[in-house]
């Protein structure tokens, strides 16, 4: 008889160890409430929880006195529901800790019943959270601040064209002059220019975030990215009357970097510091070479930032709350896109600010490397004296933009034909025999792609020039491009002067 019974007592042994394991490996206490006494019995881990001794049960009052006031109540109505509606018990609160932050716990249970009903008591665990919370609050505050940006992105791209369709109306009126009608244009110009930089700046920031980003890597002069940043930020400096100070090093200094994107960077930063300074400020632009490393420094006499923003100023959609009322607008992304493109270039950059109204200072520092340099893609040239007459079909589902660029080509003295769908680009192809086809990717009918497959295959198709005009540019929209046959391959807004400087240079390689 005794041998079956101490069977039976190894394996609940067994499987009470076992349960005391896979709890632990879990983090989680045990506990039990007897209805009869009122009292409840913690598991050492349990306890541990309520910063309380494992040994003596305590009432459900005595824990309750170590929760969060604003969540007590609630672990206490659910309590009573559970066992009243027969339901599991389930909560999250949190445990308050001396002065540190309150740990977050899950606890689960279940009423004990007599065959009466009659509630003898709870089963249940508890769970540290504080992990699983942290990283969700953090989840929510990031979603928060992507509904803010989604806003604030709203509100600049509306900006711009208030201007913008004010200076269509006088413009349009029979009695505007023609300073007037000239000045309306350079309005609209000077504000979709304002557009297609947001419109970059946010491509950029994606592109870094998915590492798609290339840079175009060459042995570049420091001053001459100072200068053509300085030249980028000069007139926000000068709106705002700041004396600005430029130091380069007396020596020609030569680095390995993408020339556009570095002075992208600094122009961010200039602008920024005529941005967040008060009219009649200072800022300074300096540059060093040490030890291999380029030391560029801009510093400002502006709003400051406070120590608390220092930590998240380069995050994405980041923005200092008192500097908000006193920028001239802005996404919030400057700084992210600038420390991902220096980055990129295995650079880094810092904040420096003595705090609020204090002024602040940008330090980027850049490797030279110039020996182990990969040469640069040669960039398009220029126009050619004579201009070449092309016939060119435009093929763009969006109306205006094909339109206009077929009024800019013909007053340049190329015959155009414009479609707006994909199966009409292929018959107008077949019968105006274009040299050139401007190609929109995302088509009704047939998109960009499939018809420049369809007009490679045909043997007049070979030599024709294709380019195509989409509103992505990462990088594998460019290889399917190629693939696909296209000789050249431009994103959104297309500057009008990069394709009739390209339509002067004459045909294209044949594919
Ligand atoms: P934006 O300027 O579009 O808001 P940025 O990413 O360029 O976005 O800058 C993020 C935030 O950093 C700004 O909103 C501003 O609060 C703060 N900031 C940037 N540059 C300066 C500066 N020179 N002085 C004070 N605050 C700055």
């Amino acid at each position: 008889m005794s041998a079956p019974l101490s069977a039976n007592e190894d394996r609940l042994r067994d499987i009470a160890h076992r349960l005391q394991l896979a709890m632990s490996a879990g983090e989680m206490g045990d506990w039990v409430w007897d209805a009869n006494t009122g009292l409840m019995s913690l598991s050492p881990r349990a306890a541990e929880f309520f910063g309380m001794s494992p040994d003596a049960p305590v009432s459900r009052e005595q824990l309750r006195g170590r929760v969060l006031p604003e969540d007590a109540v609630r672990t206490r109505l659910d309590f009573d529901r559970a066992l009243l509606e027969h339901t599991d018990y389930r909560v999250e609160f949190r445990i308050l800790r001396g002065r540190g932050a309150p740990l977050w716990v899950s606890a689960m249970g279940r009423g004990v019943y007599a065959d009466n009903g009659n509630v003898m008591g709870m089963i249940g665990i508890i769970q540290d959270v504080t992990r699983q919370k942290l990283a969700e609050e953090a989840l929510l505050e990031s979603d928060r601040r992507k509904d803010e940006f989604l806003a604030t992105l709203a509100h600049e791209l509306r900006n711009p064209l208030a201007p913008i369709r004010q200076a269509v109306v006088i413009a349009q009126s029979p009695n505007a002059t023609d300073a007037q009608r000239d000045w309306c244009h350079e309005v609209i110009s000077r504000q979709v220019q304002n557009m297609a930089l947001l419109l970059d700046d946010l491509l950029d920031i994606s592109r870094i975030t998915r590492g798609t980003l290339a840079l175009r890597m060459q042995a570049t002069d420091l001053t001459s990215i100072v200068e053509a940043a300085v030249e980028t930020a000069r007139p926000a400096i000068d709106a705002k009357r700041h004396v600005l100070t430029v130091q380069l090093p007396a020596e020609r200094v030569e680095l390995a970097a993408d020339p556009m994107r570095l002075a992208q960077v600094l122009s961010n930063l200039l602008t920024n510091a005529a941005k967040y300074t008060d009219p009649d400020g200072r800022i300074g632009v300096s540059a060093t070479s040490r030890d291999g490393v380029v030391t560029l420094s801009v510093t400002d006499t502006g709003i400051g930032i406070p120590p608390h923003a220092m930590g998240s100023l380069f995050g994405m959609f980041s923005q200092v709350k008192s500097g908000k009322d006193r920028s001239e607008g802005g996404l919030g992304i400057g700084l992210a896109l600038a420390k991902g493109l220096v980055e990129l270039h295995g650079g880094s950059i810092e904040a420096q600010s003595a705090g609020t109204e204090r002024g602040s200072e940008f330090i980027i520092r850049l490797p030279i490397r110039t020996q182990q340099m990969r040469l640069a893609e040669q960039p398009i040239r220029p126009a050619a004296e004579i201009a070449l007459r092309r016939r060119v079909l435009i093929a763009d589902d969006n109306r205006d933009a094909a339109e206009s660029l077929a009024m800019l080509l013909q007053m340049e003295g190329h015959e155009v034909t414009v479609v707006h769908d994909g199966r009409e680009a292929v018959t107008a192809f077949e019968k105006t025999r274009p040299d050139t086809a401007l190609l929109d990717i995302g088509m009704p009918g047939l998109n960009g792609y499939e018809i420049a497959r369809l007009i490679r295959r045909a043997p007049h198709g070979r030599d024709i020039t294709l380019i195509a005009v989409t509103g992505w540019g990462q990088d594998n929209d460019k290889a399917q491009a190629t693939e696909a046959g296209f000789n050249h391959h431009f994103t959104k807004p297309v500057e009008p002067d990069a394709i009739t400087a390209l339509l002067a240079r004459g045909p294209a390689p044949g594919k």
